[in-house]
């Protein structure tokens, strides 16, 4: 097959979207934004063997690539809308192909993003890159800078759990519930979508925690220009973690990756409001912490400063 045919046969579905005026096929994709909206936009690009191994199944490969995106809309507390798909691909096979494709539009059919274009080509190494965009309420994106001291510190969920499963994966030691749990959980990361949307009303700031707790704290309390407290006997951890890792499930908690969580802060007065999004949305919501002013994120144990220093994944670190 040639590009035309692959593009044509794996990501040329009808989008079924009425706002994707112009779609797969032409030089560009041509989108109706809703009046009103600003736009948001986001690009996440997944390397093989240095975002996930190259054993993971393509059907995966697909979802996660879509999933990360989503993720950090959710973040912005953007509603998804459309995504571009640039895809490096060492060699054409049909299998490969038609499963990650699989994977790649169950993630987006269950947020109705529209594959609208994109870019194919040939290289040395899987690569999949993947632009997201999303429209939000003029007033209430979500920043990475508006956290403001008096704020409590939210996580949705619980952190460690994937950079457990994916550690699980590459041993090949996936049997039984607990480690279908954790692998499932760095496979088939499931963004926090519908209450990023909600909790946007409400949080003043938030950020997706992708390179690990501490480090996106860190991020977040940099950006805003606060202090940002974790208390450690708060951070919720999973049954299956503590199963299976019960003596490193909090240094995995604080740094583990690829959770896609959302940490975010609010105002005190907000927590009953955020913990009615929590409920009827069946996502676990937990303050972990405060942020007052200062610089940057600390660990507590017991209300005392735990010296705790975790850069979180960097790439070209040496
Ligand atoms: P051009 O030569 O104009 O850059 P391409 O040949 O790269 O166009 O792509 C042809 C059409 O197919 C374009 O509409 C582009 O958006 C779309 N496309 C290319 N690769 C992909 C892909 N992996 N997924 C979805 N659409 C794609
Ligand atoms: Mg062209």
């Amino acid at each position: 097959v040639d590009e035309f045919d692959l593009i044509h046969r794996y990501f040329d579905r009808d989008t079924g979207d009425a706002d994707v005026v112009v779609g797969v096929g032409d030089d560009g994709a041509v989108l109706c934004p809703a009046a009103g909206r600003h736009l948001v936009s986001v690009v996440d690009t997944s390397v093989e063997n240095v975002h996930f191994p190259e054993s993971l199944p393509a059907a995966d490969i697909g979802f996660r690539s879509v999933a990360v995106n989503l993720s950090d809309l959710a973040a912005m507390g953007s509603r998804p809308r459309w995504m571009l798909l640039a895809l490096t691909l060492p060699k054409v096979d049909a299998d490969w192909l038609s499963e990650f494709s699989e994977g790649l539009y169950a993630a987006a059919d269950e947020h109705r993003v529209a594959l609208a274009g994109g870019d194919t080509t040939h290289g040395g190494t899987l690569v999949v890159s993947v632009h997201m965009i999303g429209d939000v309420d003029p007033q209430m994106a979500m920043r990475r800078d508006a956290a403001m001291p008096g704020d409590e510190v939210w996580l949705t969920g619980s952190t460690g759990d994937a950079a457990a499963g994916l550690r699980l994966f590459q041993e090949g030691s996936v049997a039984g519930d607990a480690a279908a749990f954790l692998v499932g959980r760095f496979r088939r990361p499931r963004a926090r979508v519908a209450i990023g949307q909600k909790l946007a009303r409400f949080a003043n700031a938030a950020i997706d925690v992708s390179d690990g707790l501490f480090a996106d704290a860190h991020k977040l309390a940099q950006s805003s220009s606060v202090a940002l407290s974790l208390h450690l006997e708060r951070i919720p951890l999973s049954p299956a973690l503590c199963k299976l890792f019960a003596d490193d499930a909090e240094v995995l908690s604080l740094t583990g990756g690829d959770d896609y969580e959302l940490l975010f802060t609010a105002p005190a007065d907000s927590a009953a409001e955020i913990q009615r999004i929590a409920d009827a949305e069946a996502v676990p919501a937990t303050r972990i912490g405060q942020v007052s002013t200062g610089i940057g994120a600390t660990c507590y144990r017991d209300g005392n400063p735990v010296s705790f220093d975790d850069p979180g994944y960097r790439h070209f670190h040496e």
